[in-house]
């Protein structure tokens, strides 16, 4: 059985109440809000054809619910939070919840679909979010439909080269899928020659749904064999990767921007994990792989305090992957596939 490999435990930050610590030394500083169970596109990786069920209205979040909880956060030391969904951006109060979050004293970002990103530039500005995670799975305006089951190539395109314009710090995230648009990898990498942006290859992850099989996964090493086919060794720079970092990084020499890879099945990062997740109906799940959640919403409804239901939450957060520490655990679909769609988590 291959055990993979941890690295060092993580240390704590100062600043970090133990609210937020678990119990292998991981300091829970960054915390990861979904602000809708609703998209705009249909990506085959993230949620099955037929959709997902979804909350009733009454169990979404409102904003002033969102903004209660992440100041209950920021209070034990978060200090980062991204918005995320289903896509953040078709949320009617989206700018409301902006507002409200760049009042705390954190880095304020977002993932998106990038759909309708340029409805937003003046917001983004207005209230910091200064680095956005855009996600393109092909260049190919066909396969690129195939994908996400809708029609958005050129405006998505276009975005991404308005954001950045406007000055925004783009990531570019591409679910690579064996067959599908692993023959892409060395045009995504050229589009950071003359953009300064971040093309960052994702590993395809088994939710309920996605029809996922590790046969359609493209490993980290298969991502680096492709790129050492294509360019001089010597002129693949392996940048620096900070310890929380889920991406391992590379600019190919003389390029504008950068380019990695997030290698959550082959590679795990758990030992530098600082991430909990908040999903749209209230629940913190306290890893991407565990189905367990613990709900906020309701106690915070009839006036009860949530910190301890925190704070448990976070201690029973496992070392690896919640106990999926090899990759055989993979084959075992009960152990992953139960999970929500990603589109109910929020990625
Ligand atoms: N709608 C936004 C978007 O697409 O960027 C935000 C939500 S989406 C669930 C967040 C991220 O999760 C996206 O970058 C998406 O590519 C990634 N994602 C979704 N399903 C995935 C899967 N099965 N494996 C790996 N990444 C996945
Ligand atoms: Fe929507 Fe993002 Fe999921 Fe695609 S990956 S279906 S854009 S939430």
């Amino acid at each position: 059985m291959t055990k993979l490999k941890t690295n060092s435990v993580n240390s704590i930050k100062p600043g970090i109440s133990d609210v937020l610590k678990d119990t292998f030394g991981r300091a829970h500083n960054y915390l990861r809000i979904s602000l809708t169970e609703r998209c705009n596109l249909r990506c085959t990786y993230c949620m099955p054809a037929d959709g997902v069920q979804l909350s009733s209205k009454s169990h979404i979040m409102t904003y002033e619910e969102i903004y209660s909880i992440a100041k209950e956060f920021v209070k034990h030391g978060v200090t980062k939070i991204r918005l995320t969904g289903g896509e953040p951006l078709i949320r009617k109060d989206v700018s409301l919840i902006l507002e409200k979050l760049a009042s705390l004293p954190v880095q304020l970002t977002m993932t998106t679909n990038g759909v309708i990103a340029d409805q937003f530039i003046k917001d983004f500005k207005k209230y910091g979010v200064k680095t956005l995670n855009v996600s393109l799975d092909s260049l190919d305006a066909t396969k690129n439909k195939v994908i996400t089951r809708r029609s958005y190539f050129e405006k998505v395109y276009q975005n991404i080269i308005l954001l950045v314009n406007e000055g925004v710090n783009v990531k570019v995230n591409c679910v690579l899928m064996k067959g599908v648009n692993d023959d892409e990898i060395i045009s995504f990498i050229k589009l950071s020659k003359e953009l300064p942006i971040q093309v960052r290859f994702i590993e395809f992850m088994p939710f309920d749904g996605n029809k996922w099989n590790m046969k359609k996964l493209v490993s980290l090493e298969e991502v680096l064999s492709k790129v050492n086919e294509y360019y001089k060794e010597s002129d693949v720079i392996k940048e620096a990767d900070a310890f929380n970092d889920t991406t391992k990084s590379y600019r190919i020499k003389g390029y504008k921007g950068t380019f990695a890879i997030i290698s959550s099945v082959t590679n795990p990062f758990c030992d530098g994990c600082n991430r909990i997740r908040l999903t749209a109906n209230g629940r913190i799940k306290n890893c991407l792989f565990s189905s367990e959640e613990s709900d906020l919403l309701t106690p915070l409804r009839s006036g009860e305090s949530i910190t301890d239901i925190i704070k448990k939450s976070i201690r029973s957060k496992r070392k690896i992957r919640n106990g999926m520490d090899t990759l055989e655990a993979f084959n075992k679909p009960d152990q992953h596939l139960k999970n929500r769609s990603m589109i109910t988590i929020g990625g």
